[in-house]
């Protein structure tokens, strides 16, 4: 037996050491995880209680259409129903992108380093990835442009970027859509679309109109809290949603997503609370990396890269002996830096304590 060629050369996701590993590893009785932008807040009290209405109706298949959950978001949005595609995470739609729009022969142009998933998806379909390095940390689009070729399918764009938190503006964004020719499908990845605060970051879904080959792909997990229950959508032109549709599970939302994420969206306080709380916990990282001498980029999203300035793999492995789990930059394409999901104020201190001892044993 052998998998398709482009199989062979791909390496499965490697996920991270889960908090009861740390601690039966390392013997702690307290472990902080800070590695997987999951929100330190969990998620609206509102869900709870309608997760525990879900429960009696297990043995029925979910809503394949997602239509009270569908009509919300629609409403709230102000965009037609048949807008928008629903998601087994945000993830499960970039998969579902690749399979409806990539294959041999064919191109797709991505930053890098970028959300891994856009290249493992690709490579999957067997199509042709060209990978343009961030400029300053950012995407350079100038560069991302002058790559499409008449074989040129899907061009991904992540905003905020995971891992360096940068973002387009609005006036960038714009700019770039105008010269893209429209029979190339432009996917901005906005999963963390709640935690932006610079009044540039683009109001995307404004754009749709104006841009038929954009679609705007958005996530339950990030600031909602709902990780563990996997569910994201999308939002394009009705005739790029039909065509997802069509490579679509018939059931890819379990109903306890549905009814989760239908509470969640109902608690718009929730979400707003957690957004300031967020952004003090930026400033409060900020501070104690310019303390210790750190460089990192300004973020819009609930995480954040500092340059440790040395090799970041024995520095997280430090941090990881003391309890701390974050994400090292190695694997992520910066060696000498850590990504820090932005915790609770208590776990951002914490964090920064343990960063100052470790740096100070290792210099
Ligand atoms: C977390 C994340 C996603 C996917 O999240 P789902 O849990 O699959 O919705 C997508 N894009 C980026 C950039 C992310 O960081």
């Amino acid at each position: 037996m052998k998998p398709k060629e482009q199989i062979e050369n791909l390496s499965a996701y490697q996920p991270g050491k889960s908090m009861d590993e740390v601690k039966r590893q390392y013997n702690l009785q307290q472990v902080i995880k800070l590695a997987s932008n999951e929100n330190p807040f969990g998620f609206s009290p509102k869900v709870k209680q309608a997760l525990m209405e879900g429960l009696n109706e297990l043995h029925i298949y979910p809503d394949g259409a997602n239509r009270k959950l569908r009509a919300a978001l629609a409403e709230k949005l102000e965009v037609s129903e048949d807008q928008l595609i629903f998601g087994m995470g945000s993830d499960e739609i970039i998969s579902m992108i690749a399979r409806t729009f990539l294959e041999k022969g064919t191109k797709t142009i991505m930053a890098t380093p970028t959300f891994p998933q856009y290249r493992s998806n690709a490579v999957t379909e067997g199509a042709t990835i060209i990978e343009v390095p961030l400029k300053e940390g950012k995407h350079d689009l100038e560069t991302m442009k002058s790559e499409i070729t008449k074989e040129t399918k899907v061009i991904w764009v992540c905003n905020p970027n995971n891992p360096s938190g940068t973002f387009v503006s609005e006036k960038e964004l714009v700019q770039f859509l105008g010269d893209v020719p429209e029979d190339i499908l432009v996917v901005l990845d906005e999963a963390y679309y709640e935690y932006a605060t610079d009044p540039t970051y683009p109001n995307s879904v404004k754009l749709l109109d104006r841009y038929p080959n954009l679609i705007v792909l958005r996530t339950f997990s990030k600031i909602y809290g709902l990780a563990a229950l996997r569910i994201g959508y999308g939002i394009a032109k009705a005739n790029i949603i039909d065509w997802l549709n069509r490579v679509r599970e018939p059931f890819n939302n379990t109903s306890l997503s549905q009814i989760a994420a239908l509470a969640a969206l109902s608690d718009q306080e929730f979400i707003e609370e957690c957004k300031v709380k967020n952004a003090n916990g930026l400033k409060q990282l900020y501070q104690g990396f310019e303390k210790l001498g750190l460089s990192y980029y300004p973020s819009q999203g609930n995480f954040v890269l500092v340059d440790v300035n040395r090799p970041a793999g024995p520095i997280f492995q430090k941090l990881l002996e003391r309890g701390i789990i974050v994400r090292s930059g190695v694997a992520l394409g910066f060696p000498t830096g850590l990504r820090i999901t932005v915790g609770n104020s208590e776990q951002n201190e914490l964090v920064l304590q343990a960063l100052e001892k470790v740096l100070n044993e290792s210099v």
